[in-house]
């Protein structure tokens, strides 16, 4: 934040930036936060809040620091085998109020144009699910009228993605007392993890339904995944717009990007304008902008960016 002038990002044809606030670092480094949304905003720049650690429902960074995870155990998930796993439950009221303050507190300390929600998940690994936490066994018993199984079946999977579209809801509801106008972004997990994660298989089309999300969001992780760029690009573009058809929500794509010529870059936003994507965000500070590289490479990208938003 401090390396970076909001006015280089408007200069080269940025309309908005996404601002990780990390809980620990939020603890101690929040006044710099709030000045660097600040500038954003003198700079024409929409800010949307990206909340990461936080009891790390939200968990798009495995390696985020929770204090409140450290002081709090009693609040972790429970997985199939009976251990606390360093997740917060979603369903404990006690957790949920103390992460509704914090998002109060965010929405109220940073001018914002929204917060995104990003990829909010369950603990899922090696055949281990979660949760059976106390109120997640109760929650269960009230709707289902059977004990919770030991086995993730379909009952559970639903269970699961209905815990975190209400968590989603939780989350609106928290912003949006501190100011109506703020937007949910939401980014649920890629529908390759989501499987993986033991969620039911179709995660986008209930989280673009959800009156939770005003915008959804969707990550093209071609990259990590060894796929075909234009190939990765297009269907997911595709994906989303197919799941918010009916309800005509906006819809960001995410690519990951830098200035080297691997990760084409300068192509993905040609691929993403041609497949009819409005709203395009480049993740991220640490492999573009603050890559020694960026400087030689901005008047390209500028370039790029301006013919994405004169052929929209
Ligand atoms: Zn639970």
């Amino acid at each position: 934040m401090e390396r970076l002038d909001p006015r280089d990002l408007a200069a080269d044809g940025f309309a908005s930036v996404f601002l990780a606030c990390y809980e620990d670092e939020m603890r101690w480094h929040a006044q710099t936060a709030a000045d660097f949304s600040r500038a954003c905003q003198s700079a024409g720049l929409e800010v949307f809040v990206v909340p990461i650690g936080y009891g790390r429902v939200f968990d798009p960074d495995p390696s985020a620091e929770s204090l409140y995870l450290r002081e709090q155990a009693r609040t972790c998930q429970v997985d199939s085998r009976g251990r606390r796993v360093p997740k917060a439950c979603p369903n404990n009221p006690s957790f949920l109020e103390w992460f509704s303050s914090n998002m109060r507190t965010l929405a109220w300390l940073l001018e914002c144009s929204g917060f995104l929600w990003d990829e909010p998940a369950l603990y899922f690994a090696r055949g281990a699910w979660a949760c059976r936490c106390e109120w997640c066994q109760r929650h269960f018993f009230a709707e289902r009228q059977r004990q919770m199984p030991l086995d993730l079946d379909g009952d559970v999977a639903r269970f699961r993605r209905d815990t975190l579209l209400m968590f989603l809801l939780a989350s609106a509801a928290a912003i949006q007392a501190v100011d109506r106008r703020l937007v949910s972004v939401v980014m649920p997990v890629s529908s390759a993890s989501s499987l993986e994660a033991g969620l039911a298989d179709d995660t986008l089309a209930p989280v673009a339904e959800s009156s939770a999300t005003d915008v959804l969001s969707v990550y093209v992780p071609w990259q990590s995944e060894g796929r075909d760029m234009e190939i990765a690009v297009r269907t997911t573009a595709e994906e989303a717009q197919a799941a918010t058809r009916k309800n005509r929500k906006p819809v960001v794509l995410w690519v990951g990007g830098s200035p080297h010529p691997r990760d084409r870059l300068l192509e993905a936003l040609t691929v993403a304008r041609r497949a009819g994507v409005k709203h395009l965000v480049i993740a991220g500070h640490q492999t573009l902008t603050a890559s020694v590289a960026y400087e030689r490479f901005r008047p390209s990208l500028a370039e790029a960016i301006e013919q994405a938003a004169a052929k929209r």
